[in-house]
């Protein structure tokens, strides 16, 4: 398998018995070495849920209700939600980074950048000099594309944009074989958005780590990304590879999605939007969770909760959409 990360029956909750949220349900979702796979959704859909859950990272009252996370390492697969803390640790960092929503404000105010690489890479690398990291850092702000005279500079002498190309730097210090990107919906525009994923795209050729980025702009991914999967409520709705999904989104959902954004190549889409509101987790609808908003439901979307079939092992370039609409042989079912 080219697999490096399998999500197999993904449940996260937050809270505990009848308190339970259900915000991640039965995901499964396979990573594959090499790729950049976008994650798109409204907000409130999972995305950061899933990040978080799938590296245990997942803050108070956060719980990880079921399922699987193999990563495929050199030891043969491991699954991250039984790792040890010292596996985590070494899996941290050094296997898969993550930069998280909101990360360009957790650089430290009153560090200077390089000590605040450099403290990263002491970390994990205990054994190489302080002048071995000093140019190790120097060139990671290269492969950024930071002059190296910002080694000097405190976090808030930068921008936004610089501020988050850091934490890209300090992501890839350990050589990780994912990076995941868990992208700020708000705090960066869209023109640095795309200049930081474009970046990302060539860092992976480059390096040939796999990437996984999350976005609500489902324009960005459909440009950078190899595959795209789609959540809504918790769920992933569909799957496939970025120029499918462009050309002909077989979830509703998706399609609305793709309509909310401008798209930068190809031909024009009239803007649309979803209408409606994404729904309560505490209060989903019976059947298709999207059926209330879905211009295509008919009765049977109310009534049964469509599955994806079993994407776990599709090879390939097979897609899957969790919609009533499609034949199911097209689900895998
Ligand atoms: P955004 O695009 O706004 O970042 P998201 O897709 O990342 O959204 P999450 O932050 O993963 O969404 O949230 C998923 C769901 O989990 C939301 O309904 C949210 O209200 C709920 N949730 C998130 N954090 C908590 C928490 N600490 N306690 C209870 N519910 C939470
Ligand atoms: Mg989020």
């Amino acid at each position: 398998t080219d697999a490096v990360l399998e999500i197999r029956g993904l449940n996260v909750d937050y809270g505990l018995g009848d308190q339970a949220v259900h915000a991640i349900r039965d995901v499964n979702l396979t990573l594959h070495r090499g790729e950049v796979l976008g994650l798109a959704g409204e907000s409130g859909s999972g995305k950061s849920t899933l990040a978080y859950g799938m590296t245990r990272l997942l803050p108070p009252p956060g719980v990880v209700a079921g399922g699987e996370v193999l990563y495929h390492g050199e030891d043969g697969p491991v699954d991250v939600l039984r790792m040890t803390h010292a596996q985590l640790r070494a899996f941290r960092w050094a296997q898969t980074a993550i930069v998280f929503q909101g990360a360009m404000n957790s650089l430290n105010p009153v560090h200077r950048i390089s000590t605040q690489l450099t403290d990263v890479i002491k970390a994990h690398r205990p054994g190489m000099t302080a002048a071995a990291r000093l140019d190790r850092a120097r060139e990671l702000l290269h492969l950024v594309g930071i002059a190296a005279d910002r080694l000097d500079s405190y976090p808030h002498q930068l921008s936004g944009g610089m501020r988050q190309r850091v934490m890209i730097g300090m992501a890839l210090a350990l050589e990780p074989k994912v990076v995941i990107m868990d992208e700020p919906t708000t705090a960066l525009d869209v023109v640095v958005q795309r200049q930081i994923l474009r970046q990302l795209v060539e860092l992976r050729e480059r390096l040939g780590f796999s990437v996984v980025f999350i976005t609500h702009d489902l324009s960005l991914l459909v440009e950078f990304s190899d595959r795209i999967a789609i959540m809504y409520g918790g769920r992933i709705v569909e799957e496939a590879n970025s120029a499918e999904l462009y050309r002909d989104p077989r979830h509703p959902y998706s399609a609305g999605l793709l309509n909310s954004f401008p798209a930068l190549r190809g031909p024009k889409r009239e803007l649309t939007g979803i209408p409606g509101s994404p729904p309560d987790l505490r209060a989903m609808p019976p059947g298709c969770s999207f059926h209330p908003r879905c211009p295509h439901a008919m009765e049977r979307c109310g009534a049964e909760v469509p599955v994806l079939g079993v994407p776990l092992d599709h090879v390939g370039p097979d897609r899957t959409a969790a919609c009533w609409l499609h034949p199911v042989h097209d689900n895998g079912l």
